[in-house]
């Protein structure tokens, strides 16, 4: 069994609580689909934490902060700048040892049938599937030609399964699960640290590989004191405070 995260967001409190539950059910294996940072308030932390998971994909926003953020809205890259500066004023060896961490982050997995990205197969850094793409069939189709059998990917913070038949279902409408079968999926595993479906708890998926089932598991975790944090610091949108709560 493999416990499938992603967009964490510098959200050490959504994180926490995650591994918590994820270690509660005796899962080891923990994959995570990129934008460690960028938005919250504890780059460092989040980094340090996910260091050691076998497998951890380069996301936009950690992107971002390596490199010159482009194609940011004003409040995400003033956040990307601030995430850059916290990680260049932590603790030298620390430091150096995330900046080489992030710098070595693939930007796609594949694993026999499994593929994972951060965005889609098509531009695994940068390219936005949401459930009303479904209407966009040339888009749906291109992205299918280029996934095998099923693409586990974040990006948009909004959990569902895409069907190659163009079917978007959301974690509620299968009861959070899903038989993987011979038609080919889309999965987005939703949200750690910026839900934006409504739910204002953490999402992520546990994928078993023998049976070819996957679980949607919400989770539990106090943004009040995530957003607390962003509201003290001035470089960080109120709204990313707010949003929080909402989970928009
Ligand atoms: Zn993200």
């Amino acid at each position: 069994m493999i416990a499938i995260i992603s967009d964490i967001h510098g959200n050490l409190e959504a994180l926490e609580a995650v591994l918590a539950d994820i270690k509660q059910r005796d899962i080891t294996t923990i994959y995570c689909l990129g934008d460690i940072v960028g938005y919250g308030p504890n780059p460092r932390e989040c980094i340090d934490l996910v260091m050691d998971f076998p497998l951890c994909l380069l996301g936009n926003h950690d992107q971002g902060a390596l490199f010159d953020p482009e194609g940011f809205n004003a409040g995400a890259e003033r956040a990307i700048f601030w995430t850059r500066k916290m990680l260049e004023s932590g603790e030298p060896r620390k430091n150096e040892h995330r900046w080489e961490f992030l710098g070595e982050l693939p930007r796609m997995k594949r694993e026999g049938d499994y593929l994972y990205v951060h965005g889609s197969a098509r531009n695994p850094l940068n390219e936005y599937v949401f459930p009303e793409d479904i209407y966009n069939q040339r888009k749906m189709e291109r992205i299918f030609a280029l996934v095998d059998k099923y693409c586990f990917q974040g990006h948009t913070h909004i959990p569902g399964v895409f069907t190659e038949n163009l079917n978007f279902v959301s974690p509620t409408e299968i009861n959070e699960h899903y038989q993987l079968g011979e038609q080919k999926v889309l999965v987005n595993v939703g949200s750690v640290g910026q839900p934006r479906d409504g739910d204002n708890r953490s999402c992520y998926v546990i994928l078993d590989q023998d049976k070819k089932t996957l679980q949607y598991i919400r989770v539990d975790y106090d943004f009040g004191k995530t957003s607390a944090k962003i509201y003290d610091i001035p470089d960080l949108d109120n709204f990313l405070g707010d949003r929080l709560k909402d989970g928009r």
